[in-house]
């Protein structure tokens, strides 16, 4: 079965200090979260190793937030799927829209990020999701139909079977802008129907297709109610302990 998931993407937000201290209230709160819903936090890379040893024992996962589309050697400022994962780290986020736009990241280095993340024995969180100009002429579909095919979908079915997925609407990152429940099921549907058709019902049932786009507590019931949306990958709102362990309670 698919699970329920929030995941907090911190963004380069909060020094290690200031990072710990986050870890630190998001822990006290810990035991107000459902026992059903995974929660994963993705701090900046320097925070990796001393977050996984906090979080050690408890319910609360570690991402990173991308990883080297390279196993290893002269890529200076670089950092491997397999150093992420050394940290203790068992997810990494990929194919995040920044990472697209600011660092030209196509979907043939995704494709490379990807594998490496599951040669690596980590769980990609991978990120789909059209701009505004793309919503507005109607190719949302499209779009992300092709950010799939380029992607997730050129794995075998028991490497797929390891990812997560995150819709992401551009237009709504980080503008407060949030797609409606509407919305966001009626894409979330469409890419459960892609997964069927090129895997299995089974795969499309089981895979965890996550939700991002300014969700935060006011607004994340009524997506969440919806039946192909699994949970939110969250920016903002994950730098507030409260709202992010509040979100974990929005699941109906
Ligand atoms: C994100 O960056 O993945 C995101 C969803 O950001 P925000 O929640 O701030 O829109």
């Amino acid at each position: 079965m698919r699970q329920k998931i929030v995941a907090g993407n911190w963004k380069m937000n909060n020094d290690l200090n200031q990072g710990l201290e986050l870890a630190d209230e998001i822990m006290k709160l810990q035991s107000e979260i459902p026992e059903d819903v995974s929660v994963i936090m993705a701090p900046p890379f320097i925070h990796l190793a001393d977050l996984n040893r906090k979080v050690q024992n408890t319910r609360l996962k570690i991402s990173a937030q991308n990883c080297a589309a390279e196993e290893k050697g002269a890529f200076t400022g670089e950092v491997s799927a397999s150093m992420v994962r050394s940290t203790g780290s068992e997810y990494v986020i990929i194919g995040h829209s920044e990472r697209r736009a600011y660092y030209h990241e196509t979907d043939d280095i995704l494709l490379k990020k990807i594998n490496l993340a599951l040669k690596n024995d980590l769980y990609p969180i991978v990120c789909c999701g059209e701009q505004l100009e793309q919503r507005e002429n109607n190719q949302y579909f499209k779009v992300v139909q092709e950010q799939l095919e380029n992607t997730i979908f050129k794995l075998s079915s028991e490497a797929f079977s390891r990812v997560i997925l995150a819709y992401e609407p551009v237009w709504a990152i980080g503008t407060s802008k949030t797609a409606t429940p509407d919305e966001g099921q009626e894409m979330h549907k469409f890419i459960r129907k892609l997964i069927s058709d090129n895997f299995s019902d089974d795969a499309a049932e089981n895979t965890s297709i996550l939700y991002g786009g300014s969700c935060k507590p006011s607004n994340s019931e009524e997506l969440f109610k919806q039946p192909d949306i699994d949970g939110g990958l969250i920016g903002g709102a994950s730098l507030k302990s409260k709202d992010f362990v509040e979100l974990t309670k929005t699941f109906s």
